[in-house]
């Protein structure tokens, strides 16, 4: 499944949120794909087009598309350097596709501050400046590498070189390796680099219990304006509420907590969302009367490899996808109904699945 590290610098907020995902969390015995550990939370990707795939099929059993977080704790000023257990933290960061950036933007004299004042544009040039500093001594270490790799001839090492030269600039600058634009080659040697700064950010703007609902303050306009900039996204939640919806479990009261709040969805659930959307991922379902399944895929992702998701055998012996798009097979109300009508499509190979396809794969074992 996806995976997101939540990172951030000590109080502001991360342990609250943390435990708020972890309370309203998967039970652990139904995703044994997820290795659960202590820092791990699994949530499930609230979809109401599978609570209505459910009512329509009746299956056995009914799995949501889960998201896993990651609480990387512990990054502080100085981790690059091996401060604190700092260099163990930024390991964790390499492995998650997505940072969820916790920046606290709200006031609170009982809670310090570890430099003192409330800034978010502080805190994230602290996180980033020690992402930004591993990163720079991992593409060092590369640089000589390739180095030598020139001097025997190697033509490809003359390409990455390039690419390496213009990550340390941008890395002198303070830039994450994320601002530059990349032809799709150059993009591919990035990849390769496996560089924290690359990785695709969220900022969790954690405001009072106060500012929760209202317009942006002014802390948050900061963080928006910097995401803007960045091509981040950007969530304002408050995490001690978190914490207290994460405790309802009947979802009657949680509603009217929410209601009462004047929000229409959770934090979290927007967390989840916008994790998605950041990452360019789109879901497709299968529903059999065993099973209706949500399936996570990159935007884009063509029939057999979608197929690949399932199993490895359904993207080798792929031959055909049976596709009915959700709207359609609503409006038809059965599978059987969406085949008669005619609405029901028999793709191939070449098809580029869409968010909310009602999928089943033909394939050769
Ligand atoms: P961490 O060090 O980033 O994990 O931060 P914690 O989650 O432990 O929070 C640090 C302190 O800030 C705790 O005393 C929390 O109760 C408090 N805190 C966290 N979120 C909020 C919030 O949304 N509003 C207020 N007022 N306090 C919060």
């Amino acid at each position: 499944p996806v995976q997101a590290g939540i990172v951030g610098l000590p109080n502001v907020g991360k342990s609250t949120l943390f435990n708020a995902i972890t309370k309203a969390g998967a039970e652990a015995a139904n995703y044994p794909f997820c290795t659960i550990e202590p820092n791990v939370g699994v949530v499930e990707v609230p979809d109401p087009r599978l609570d209505k795939l459910t009512e329509m099929v009746k299956p056995n059993r009914v799995v949501p598309a889960v998201v896993r977080f990651v609480d990387i704790a512990g990054l502080v000023r100085g981790a690059s350097k091996g401060e604190g257990l700092g260099n163990k933290f930024l390991s964790h960061i390499r492995e998650v596709d997505a940072v969820i950036h916790v920046v606290r933007c709200f006031e609170d004299p009982d809670v310090t501050h570890v430099d003192g004042k409330v800034s978010p544009m502080r805190d994230i040039d602290t996180i980033e400046l020690e992402l930004i500093l591993s990163d720079m001594e991992a593409v060092e270490r590369r640089m000589d590498r390739v180095q030598k790799m020139l001097k025997s001839g190697d033509k490809k090492a003359q390409q990455e070189l390039a690419v390496l030269q213009r990550l340390c600039a941008a890395f002198e600058d303070e830039k994450p390796a994320r601002s530059i634009d990349w032809t799709p080659e150059e993009a591919e040697i990035v990849r390769n680099q496996f560089l924290l700064t690359s990785k695709p950010v969220l900022y969790v703007a954690n405001v009072s219990e106060e500012d929760l609902g209202k317009a942006d303050n002014a802390l948050v306009q900061e963080v928006r304006a910097r995401a803007d900039r960045e091509g981040a996204g950007v969530v304002v939640i408050c995490a001690k509420i978190e914490a207290e919806i994460a405790e309802l479990t009947d979802p009657e009261e949680r509603t009217v907590f929410l209601q009462d709040l004047g929000l229409e969805e959770s934090g979290l659930d927007r967390l989840i969302r916008e994790t998605y959307t950041l990452l360019g991922l789109i879901t497709y379902f299968t529903a059999g009367v065993q099973e209706v399944r949500a399936w996570t895929i990159t935007r884009g992702t063509k029939a057999p490899q979608a197929a690949g998701v399932i199993h490895t055998d359904f993207e080798r012996g792929f031959i055909r996808a049976e596709v009915t798009a959700y709207d359609d097979l609503v409006t038809c109300g059965s599978q059987t109904a969406a085949r008669e009508k005619g609405v029901q499509r028999l793709e191939g190979k070449e098809y580029v699945m869409k968010d909310g396809d009602v999928v089943h794969f033909r394939f050769n074992v």
